[in-house]
């Protein structure tokens, strides 16, 4: 596996993944590549690695939490690519000819994957986060009557999907989702205070207020007033900082909002109007780090691609660079492939 993240070589360290190995997921091991083992299931090549302490060989797919789950790598990538394309665990199981139980069982691996290897990456590397927009989306838990939102945190200049949190339309979701955020940002960047803007729900309010003690920051609450579902007036109030703080295009949650409109796109739990609503919130957690994953590192952002210097008058030249949110952020270098987190080397803790 070549590493193509530039920030990242010193924290995607190698170790053992053997549960047998008496060094195993041991970080001073000296771990070397070993050749290249392909398999006759998939004829994908794999890379073996030689644990020196423990004196074995032992294959990329064990740093996969998928590895003995019955499913060749294109399995789980025809699995992941079909879950942000909002289709449902049962769609998917009818496509791939698989039982749905078998398609849930590779979505949790695949989540929960995606899940530690979003942590380590913005952990281990801070963030530069100068303006982030929050908001929160309905869907349903398991009734109609029963309503679940889901909190996003935004983080506008590179369109970097930080993090999200569900649960009930409270301070305590707003706080529990503040305080991931937090976690990321580390120090802010020195001299400009960070900028948020939410709408008008008073939990981003506390929960700011309660979590950011020791970060300077301004915060914009955009009051929206509809009648009969129309638009009539756009407040904006100013709750910490004042106009000059937010200079250009960011005094709106616009950004955001597109978001939110992507992910309704693709996650089937959230579009509206269906029955697709979701029936266990586990399901409903694990969907939306598939799709982080591929939201983030894998998928160009149109609004992102930078403009090529053109040399020459041919027409079928390349014209921009595309650049996926987390290139966008500085973390990658390249967009990433679903192979690549499959055998990513993170740590497990038992
Ligand atoms: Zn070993």
């Amino acid at each position: 596996m070549t590493l193509k993240l530039s920030k990242l070589d010193n924290t995607l360290n190698l170790f053992c993944p053997r549960i047998t190995c008496p060094y195993y997921q041991e970080l001073d091991n000296i771990i070397t590549k070993d050749g290249v083992y392909t398999t006759k299931g998939d004829g994908v090549p794999r890379q073996m690695f030689c644990c020196k302490k423990g004196n074995h060989r032992f294959s990329e797919t064990g740093y996969s939490d998928l590895f003995g789950k019955h499913g060749s790598f294109k399995d789980y990538e025809q699995m992941c690519k079909l879950s942000c394309y909002g289709l449902s665990t049962d769609a998917i199981a009818d496509v791939l000819d698989k039982d749905s139980r078998t398609i849930a069982t590779w979505q949790r691996g695949v989540a929960n994957k995606s899940n530690r290897f979003h942590n380590v990456v913005c952990l281990s590397i801070t963030l530069t986060v100068l303006f982030i927009q929050m908001d929160e989306l309905w869907s349903f838990l398991r009734n109609k009557n029963n309503p679940l939102w889901v909190f996003v945190g935004f983080e506008v200049d590179s369109r970097f999907w930080m993090n999200f949190e569900l649960g009930s339309r409270t301070t305590h979701t707003a706080t529990k989702l503040v305080k991931r955020l937090k976690d990321y940002i580390g120090i802010p960047f020195q001299g400009t205070p960070l900028k948020v803007t939410t709408d008008k729900l008073a939990a981003y309010k506390n929960a700011l207020q309660s979590v950011f003690t020791d970060t300077a920051y301004v915060y914009l609450q955009i009051v929206k007033k509809r009648i009969k579902m129309r638009l009539v007036t756009v407040k904006k109030c100013f709750v910490q900082g004042s106009q000059d703080d937010f200079q250009g295009k960011t005094q709106n949650t616009s950004y955001i909002e597109r978001f939110n409109l992507t992910l309704r796109q693709r996650v089937s739990y959230l579009q509206r109007k269906t029955l697709g609503y979701c029936k266990k919130k586990s399901n409903f957690t694990g969907i939306l780090w598939i799709n982080l994953f591929d939201y983030n590192y894998r998928c160009h952002h149109k609004s992102l691609r930078l403009p090529l210097t053109r040399q020459g008058t041919s027409k079928f030249q390349k014209k921009w660079t595309h650049r996926t949110p987390a290139m966008a952020m500085g973390l990658t270098q390249e967009s990433l492939t679903w192979r690549f987190l499959f055998v990513a080397p993170i740590l497990v803790t038992h």
